[in-house]
């Protein structure tokens, strides 16, 4: 068979189990295998590369290069995907993603300097894909940067959403220029230049919460920029892969948004300043603290108890303890489930992933949909670490920064009990109503030796 025909035919194979991959991860239970389906598939893309016939078709050239480049980009990411804590994984996801769209704009100006891009629609999909591309680049590189701590400013400049449309507009003349010009060397630094510099000023102003919803929108920017190169490259498994990158991204970017109530334009344009962004109206009255053990009688004595996990938790690692004392609390007779915030921790899914590794059975964890409803019902709505998905003032509060984004509704459990250190704020910097509500209980305490604390008094019960 044809080397061209057989490599498309693997490509095309390929693709189906990316997606196919993709659909398995929607749920918990299939999530792990297609991870792993994706994983092989993308190996076999690679190797199956190697058997390209080339454009002179002479076979594919640089094989040392190249080589040498898979084997320290595998090892650096097989190295950094073990070491990296799950609660750093937001920064992690960004620094690849951005690598994508830096790999999609570097294609395109290989095949600028080739002298390759000639017919007008390569060209111009080779533009498109490079602005995107770089784009994503450096807004990831920013956002990977304030994730990390490295950068712990929000920089906004007088007018800035004024001068990121002028920017824009400049990039769309000169990438207009270039497909007209491709050989002009000037513009086409200076539309990379100004590509990259895009990136950077769209991203620095924003902050805080709205951090995820970039992160998920630079992705699906990601993937058109590697849609369109692949159309450039005649490369089929490209065009697939990107295709459904950008989709996903864009549904996952669009979930985020509704999740936290701010609509895509609002996160671009009119940014939350980073985690101490305050503002509201001032909280009044008292917190009431309770101890471990009035906190396992509580529960003991109770008929349900509802769970809500937040980025405590995953700091203290707290998520085993958790589940050893929600079992003891089953085995007593007390009804015992998990209420998940959609943006929970610091990533999508991040209370889900913890809580699946303590072994909770899937049918235990519900949506926030699913659960609000039975908040007037429960004894008590145990929060671990939680803060800003609990904070009633989203619902009463309109000049709060977190206004409108739905909540779990613990303030309306008969009783409320809250783990957590100490009197910190939630990632968006603002005060918690529900912490001063009458029906609430503060137990101080790292959610891990507070839960021991906990299991210790029940057990006790138990034996009494
Ligand atoms: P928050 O960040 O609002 O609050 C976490 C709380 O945990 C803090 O108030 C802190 O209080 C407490 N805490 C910290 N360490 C411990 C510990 N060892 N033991 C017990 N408690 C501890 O968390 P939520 O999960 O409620 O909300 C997530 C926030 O993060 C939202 O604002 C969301 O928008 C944002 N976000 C979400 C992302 C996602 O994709 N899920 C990504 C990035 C941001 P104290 O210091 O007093 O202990």
């Amino acid at each position: 068979m044809d080397a061209k025909v057989l490599v498309n035919a693997a490509y095309f194979a390929v693709a189906v189990v990316f997606i196919l991959g993709l659909k398995a991860m929607s749920s918990p239970l299939t999530a792990r295998k297609g991870i792993v389906w994706a994983g092989y598939a993308m190996v076999a893309a690679t190797l199956v590369t190697f058997l390209w016939p080339g454009h002179d078709g002479n076979g594919m050239h640089n094989i040392g290069l190249m080589v040498a480049a898979i084997a320290i980009g595998g090892a650096a990411a097989w190295w950094s995907g073990k070491k990296v804590a799950m609660t750093d994984m937001p920064q992690m996801v960004a620094i690849y993603n951005g690598m994508g769209g830096g790999a999609a704009a570097a294609i395109a100006a290989l095949e600028f300097a080739r002298g390759e891009a000639h017919e007008p629609l390569v060209t111009t999909l080779a533009v498109i894909g490079s602005l995107i591309g770089s784009v994503a680049f450096s807004g990831s590189c920013i956002a990977f940067a304030k994730l990390q701590g490295i950068m712990e400013k929000t920089y906004r400049l007088p007018a800035q959403n004024a001068v990121n449309v002028v920017l824009a507009v400049v990039a769309v003349a000169l990438g207009a220029f270039i497909v007209a010009h491709p050989d002009h060397t000037g513009a086409l630094l200076a539309f990379y230049g100004l590509a990259l510099f895009l990136g950077v000023i769209l991203t620095t102003p924003i902050g805080g919460a709205d951090m995820p919803v970039v992160i998920s929108l630079l992705n699906a920017f990601t993937g058109l920029a590697v849609g369109f190169e692949g159309f450039v490259l005649g490369n089929p498994a490209l065009i697939v892969a990107g295709i459904v990158v950008g989709a996903s991204g864009t549904l996952l970017t669009q979930l985020m948004a509704k999740a936290m109530n701010r609509p895509i334009a609002n996160v671009i344009f009119t940014p939350i300043t980073g985690a101490a962004a305050g503002g509201g109206e001032a909280v009044t009255g008292t917190m009431k603290e309770t101890s471990a053990l009035d906190a396992a009688s509580m529960m003991r004595f109770g008929s349900k108890v509802i769970v809500i996990p937040g980025y405590g938790m995953a700091v203290a690692g707290a998520q085993h303890k958790v589940w050893e004392m929600a079992q003891l609390l089953e085995e007593a007779g007390v009804e015992c489930v998990f209420a998940i915030h959609p943006v929970a921790g610091r990533m999508p899914g991040h209370m889900n992933v913890l809580l699946a590794e303590a072994g909770v059975p899937y049918d235990k964890i519900l949506d926030l949909e699913e659960i609000n409803a039975d908040f007037p019902q429960a004894d008590v709505a145990l929060v671990i670490g939680a803060n800003d998905v609990v904070n009633p003032v989203a619902r009463t509060d309109k000049t709060s920064p977190i206004y409108g984004m739905p909540i779990l509704d613990a303030d309306r459990a008969q009783n409320c009990i809250v783990i957590k250190r100490g009197k910190g704020a939630g990632y968006s910097g603002i005060e918690n109503a529900l912490f001063y509500a009458d029906n609430c209980r503060m137990l101080y305490g790292s959610a891990q030796q507070a839960i021991a604390e906990i299991i210790h008094h029940i057990k006790t019960m138990e034996e009494a």
